[in-house]
């Protein structure tokens, strides 16, 4: 299950890890929304699949916040209205079933590698309501010590030194990504409005998307520096501002390796590939994460 601040999508992997069955359905939020929301989706699952429950033999869970994956800890999901909560232990106790809870961003970075067949090490960028990262090698998940492994929209490194909720100014986040959007640009941004905006040739969203560009293209530095992934899967809501976005991250990383011979050397623009638009990432990596 992959469950954000609006919707939840739920799926069943069979033993090979094909998608057998998949629903969508509302997250109802804090605790007691939260746990009627993965009960649902399994009764759903059930009925689509036409499996009998007792065949479901794992649930994995991707749920944005600061996860500790070994207690089933979630933390600071505040756009599901959880605080601190014992949501592993809490569905095991429920479901009967063995629980594995992830990150979002590590369960879509498991699931991107899946199903596009990535080997090696693979970096996941995620665009989305956040800047994020995550990072598997050889289908396992690089989690850290705390949980935190990938969380890059937190490097303070941009000049704009724009407030981030974290208390820092100029995080990557406030440039690259949906939130900085909203707050920088205007309170009703959605990608449809910037890419019209641009079109009709507004200062204002030219300016924005070129921030975004460049904080991305900056996030996909940082990543291949660290990790020197074989790829690199930009993922994330974003995305979906499609050829715009993706050209200019391209174009950005080309103008930085044309003045550096060792950029160059990297190959950076061969290693990224663009997550597919209808990829259910998250849920099938969140799926595979309880052997991982
Ligand atoms: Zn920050």
């Amino acid at each position: 299950m992959d469950i954000g601040g609006t919707s939840t999508v739920a799926l069943a992997l069979d033993p090979a890890g094909q998608v057998e069955a998949e629903i969508q359905l509302p997250t109802l939020k804090g605790t007691q929304g939260l746990l009627d929301t993965v009960e649902r989706a399994v009764a759903g699952l059930t009925e689509r699949s036409g499996r009998d429950r007792a065949e479901f033999t794992s649930l994995g869970i991707g749920i944005p916040g600061q996860i500790d994956h070994e207690l089933g800890m979630v933390q600071h999901a505040y756009n599901i209205g959880i605080d601190s909560l014992a949501l592993g232990p809490l569905l095991q106790e429920r479901l009967g079933i063995p629980v594995s809870i992830d990150n979002d961003v590590t369960a879509a970075a498991i699931g991107a590698a899946h199903l596009m067949h990535l080997e090696g090490t693979t970096a996941y960028l995620n665009l989305g309501t956040g800047l994020a990262a995550g990072c598997v090698i050889d289908g396992l998940p690089v989690r850290g010590a705390h949980g935190i492994t990938g969380e890059i929209g937190h490097l303070a490194i941009d000049p704009l030194l724009r407030q981030c909720p974290c208390g820092q100014k100029g995080c990557l986040e406030t440039v690259a990504s949906g939130s900085a959007l909203t707050s920088f640009w205007r309170p009703d941004a959605s990608g449809h409005l910037l890419m019209t905006a641009v079109a009709a040739g507004d200062p204002e969203a030219t300016h924005a998307l070129e921030q975004l560009i460049a904080g991305a293209a900056t996030a996909v530095r940082l990543l291949v520096l660290t990790l020197d992934p074989h790829s690199l899967v930009i993922g994330g809501g974003l995305r979906l501002l499609g050829e715009p976005l993706i050209s200019g991250i391209r174009e950005n990383l080309d103008r930085s390796a044309a003045v550096s011979p060792f950029l160059a050397s990297l190959e950076i623009n061969s290693r990224i590939r663009i997550l597919p638009e209808d990829s259910s990432a998250a849920a099938v990596g969140a799926a595979l994460s309880y052997q991982s």
